[in-house]
């Protein structure tokens, strides 16, 4: 057996999941194992619905493995990377003895997991460096890691909402002290439009690294609720084991791998590009503006921006139609808002409700409109 399945929950070791009438490989002409329905409905035109779906399609696998440069068994298909965040927290953890640790300011979905398991929370903030941005201390996250018991480390890479991303010279570094103990979890929503290469490449090296990826932000496939695990084999087949039996519906499959066609792959490629230049223009801009305290470096296709009054800017492009996301209740974060990068000219539009509408908080008041 893998050392890698040491790491799962001990009472899971065993666990076959549910055997469905699709695992059954079994050869026939009249399928009369499942209980479908032997019409079609009338809304399903070509009756690809009728039948309960390849748990993992394999089409859709190999075609992901590709994008993803992997081997398909690397490789577990599910309903966005939030499945996949929510069956390695089941998976690992025994209620009330294992942690999932984080650095926040971080996507809210791994704590989320983590309490609906029971799991211990531990977390270990992002440091503020003047030139990097929010950036993982990767020897405290060791340090704790090992002190607390964690059994999974979530790394946001590039990091939703601070925007940086980890040097994979990091994810080496922690995937090492951390081999037998935990699974280094690397979240690459964001990696399309990021500059370096994704932590894919360390897979060979690392039995307890495990990549996320999605087709919800650059491949525009968000309400197709595609994203993917990448790791050990055995691993992925033992969190297959404790996934839905048909978790990835048909209809959602088929978009999905129209989407990855070769033309609309080039398409994506040059949104991504557009995208990164949009985010440069952006930030540049919005760093000039008055009231704007700071603009981190993103790597991702978002911008995290500092006010004078995060209220104020929220409020006034509110009204002007514009809805940015409120970091402020996140930690560190009280004057910052999330800016995704949009089309040119709703670029144009927030950086114009923001240079003519929004003044420093004083000046808003004097006016009256605070
Ligand atoms: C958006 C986002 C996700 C969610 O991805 P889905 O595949 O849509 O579930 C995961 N991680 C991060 C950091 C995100 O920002």
């Amino acid at each position: 057996m893998s050392r890698i399945l040491d790491l799962l929950r001990e009472d899971l070791r065993d666990f076959s999941g549910y055997s469905s009438a699709r695992s059954e490989s079994l050869d026939g002409e009249v399928w009369l194992n499942a209980n479908e329905s032997a019409w079609a409905n009338v809304a399903d035109a070509d009756g690809a619905c009728r039948r309960y779906p390849d748990p993992q399609p394999a089409a859709l696998r190999d075609a992901l493995a590709a994008l993803y440069s992997v081997a398909p068994e690397r490789l577990l298909v599910g309903r966005g990377s939030d499945e996949a965040i929510d069956l390695l927290v089941r998976a690992t953890c025994i209620p009330g003895r294992d942690a999932v640790l984080v650095t926040p300011p971080v996507f809210g979905m791994y704590a989320v997991s983590a309490r609906l398991q029971g799991a211990p929370l531990v977390e270990v903030p992002l440091h503020d460096d003047p030139q990097a941005g929010l950036v993982p201390d990767i020897a405290a996250i060791g340090e704790v890691a090992v002190a607390r018991g964690a059994k999974l480390v979530f790394l946001c890479s590039p990091s939703n909402p601070g925007g940086a991303a980890v040097p994979l010279a990091e994810i080496d570094a922690l995937s090492r002290l951390l081999d037998g103990r935990a699974l280094v979890v690397v979240d690459e929503a964001y990696g399309e439009f990021a500059d370096g290469p994704s932590a894919t490449m360390l897979l060979d090296a690392l039995p307890n690294l495990v990549v996320l990826r999605t087709l919800s932000k650059a491949h525009a496939l968000a309400a197709a609720r595609i994203g993917v695990a990448i790791g050990d084999p055995a691993l992925i087949a033992a969190l297959r084991r404790c996934q839905a039996p048909y978790p990835v519906p048909a209809p959602c499959a088929a978009l999905a791998l129209a989407g990855l066609g070769t033309a609309a792959r080039a398409q994506t490629c040059a949104r991504v590009g557009a995208v990164r230049s949009e985010r440069e223009r952006l930030a540049g801009a919005m760093q000039a503006l008055p009231g704007v305290r700071r603009v981190y470096p993103s790597e991702a296709n978002f911008l995290l921006v500092r006010f004078e009054d995060a209220g104020a800017a929220f409020e006034t492009l509110l009204a002007a139609g514009i809805v940015v996301r409120d970091q402020r209740s996140a930690y560190g974060l009280g004057d910052a808002l999330r800016i995704t990068i949009g089309t040119p000219e709703q670029n144009a539009r927030v950086l114009d409700v923001l240079s003519t509408r929004v003044r420093p908080a004083e000046m808003a008041r004097a006016r009256g409109v605070a």
